[in-house]
């Protein structure tokens, strides 16, 4: 491609509203193009990546055994009838001319298991999974970053049905390797992570995860391979052994106006770690007191798995007076009403501080007998240094952009739409599901995020939009030129990844451009086409070596 012919133009600037590199230089390198906020169109060479990056999915999910379909962005609403509400004010809802209630598909379990239901009756068709790649709309508040958190985005989504737990457990596999594959040939430094699986079960879900400071989820990796985002890591605690200490009777002590740790701390001349720390919740069941020990942060998402409910909230005054206790003072003795989870960490605490459910009053020479437990559990955020569950060493904490996530759905849907199968005995079941999403336009802002420098984009070779840019130094020179033309024509004879810059612009805007835009090579041709040699610039390093116009033709393809 001559990009004088091209529909191209790069920019200095970009937006303001660009916080993050990816945003900055696709839009700066005219890649995209916001139409609204979180609305992107795809211009020339932002659509070859994305179109080089959908094919790099769709050859591993056809090699896993997964079948392409497309299903249609419009949707009728009552498809979702069993979640409208969940989804809120997130989806699209729109009506046609006859006051019909329609949709934009924001995922499509509903649509691909009604697929299945009326195709599939016997366990001789199973099993199968489906997938598409397709738009998908949700009415993000916080549409930011650019493809990153958009309104409209591209996913991958598939679906498998299968008779049985096992045969999930085969299809999930196949799905978790077909993953690996596609982020490993991506070239993407990224961490596949157990995540959290709401009350519906753990160990059946995996987020993969590209690392980037700018990611929205934190992690905890460890060295031996164990990866979890923070609501699902597990805790490893000491035991303490407690034999021989003496453990000292409660006593009041009025702490005026001392709310907070560091308040306490320097009140009462302690440190952190002998404070308990207790937090009111209310949820389904009522009033929850949770308690962990003063240096560490209770991780809500395992709390609220751990109690078994959908909705944990921070209680309010009148929760807590109601418990009997008084906000920033709470403790777990003499409450009434309520249920207490302690972290547990708290086995190992002796004569420590905690609330003492009275205005401006603490306790402290507190023991566990001195309190109110209903039950120990995990429910600590892990935290770097901690021991990681798998090896004992210590875990650290990256931050994640989640670009794919896997997970057993078992009879969720399949349960709620009807979809059943004839066993061998002739006997219905229901099917057995999974579903696996990859955020693909936000994979392409991740591909970026990781691949970049202070000039700009640097592709990897497998989704860039051409192999190789020549560059023309002057434009105006006719021997500069014609070599540049012969180089081209004889290598878009065999492959027409090669761009040739032969716009009517100055050699350092050129070059500046093809450093933004980021081609892995850029061939200059300049001065010494006179006598037949050239720049090549490996846009990665930006080291550059001169080498003769024809050995470069002779060795372009083995590159
Ligand atoms: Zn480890």
């Amino acid at each position: 491609m001559k990009l004088s012919n091209m529909f191209f133009k790069t920019y200095r600037e970009a937006p303001a509203s660009a916080e993050i590199n990816s945003h900055k230089l696709l839009v700066r390198a005219g890649f995209i193009k916001q139409m609204g906020n979180g609305i992107f169109s795809y211009l020339p060479m932002g659509l070859k990546v994305l179109e080089k990056l959908k094919n790099v999915i769709r050859e591993e999910m056809n090699n896993a055994g997964a079948i392409e379909i497309q299903m249609p962005i419009l949707l009728p609403q009552e498809v979702y009838a069993n979640r409208i509400n969940t989804f809120g004010n997130t989806m699209y809802k729109l009506q046609d001319s006859t006051g019909k209630d329609f949709c934009l598909g924001p995922t499509h379990e509903e649509p691909f298991t009604y697929l299945i239901k009326d195709n599939i009756t016997s366990y001789k068709q199973l099993p199968v999974t489906l997938y598409q790649i397709q738009n998908k709309y949700r009415d993000e508040i916080r549409a930011r970053f650019g493809l990153q958190r958009a309104k409209e985005f591209i996913m991958k989504d598939a679906y498998s049905y299968d008779t049985d737990q096992s045969g999930l457990d085969k299809s999930f596999d196949k799905m978790k390797k077909a993953y690996t594959q596609i982020f490993t040939r991506l070239g993407l430094d990224f961490v596949p992570v157990d995540a959290d699986n709401g009350v519906m079960g753990g160990g059946s879900s995996i987020e993969f995860m590209v690392k980037a400071d700018i990611g929205e989820d934190e992690l905890i990796v460890c060295d031996c391979g164990y990866g979890a985002n923070t609501e699902k890591a597990e805790s490893v605690y000491d035991s303490v052994d407690l034999g021989g200490v003496e453990l000292k009777s409660k006593e009041l002590v009025s702490t005026p106006s001392v709310k907070t740790i560091e308040e306490l701390v320097s009140f009462l001349g302690v440190s952190p770690d002998q404070f308990v720390k207790a937090i009111a919740y209310t949820c389904e069941k009522g009033t929850v007191v949770a308690l962990v020990r003063g240096d560490r942060e209770i991780e809500e998402v395992k709390l609220r798995n751990n109690l078994g409910v959908n909705n944990l909230q921070m209680a309010t005054a009148e929760d807590i007076a109601a418990i009997g206790s008084v906000p920033g003072f709470i403790g777990a003795i003499d409450l009434k009403n309520v249920i207490v989870v302690a972290d547990n960490d708290i086995k190992n605490m002796y004569n420590f501080v905690i609330g003492a459910n009275k205005l401006d009053y603490h306790y402290k020479n507190v023991n566990l007998m001195d309190l109110h437990i209903d039950y120990f559990a995990d429910i600590r955020k892990v935290r770097a240094g901690d021991k990681c569950p798998k090896c004992g060493k210590p875990v650290k904490t990256v931050r994640g952009i989640e670009v794919g996530h896997i997970f057993k759905l078992g009879t969720r849907y399949t349960k709620a739409l009807e979809c059943k199968y004839l066993d061998e005995n002739g006997k219905e079941q229901y099917m057995i599901m999974g579903c696996y999403g990859i955020g693909v336009s936000r994979t392409l802002s991740a591909l970026v995020e990781q691949n970049c420098d202070e000039h700009g984009m640097i592709w990897p070779e497998i989704v860039a939009p051409y192999k190789l840019e020549i560059v023309v130094a002057n434009g105006k020179d006719e021997t500069q030129m014609n070599l540049a033309t012969d180089i081209y024509n004889k290598l878009i004879d065999k492959n027409d990844d090669v761009l040739l810059d032969d716009r009517k612009e100055s050699f350092g805007v050129k070059l500046n451009d093809a450093e933004l835009i980021g081609v892995p090579y850029i061939l200059v041709v300049g001065r010494g086409a006179a006598n037949g040699t050239v720049e090549l610039i490996k846009r990665s390093t930006l080291q550059k070596v001169e080498v003769s116009a024809n050995d470069f033709i002779s060795n372009y393809h083995k590159m």
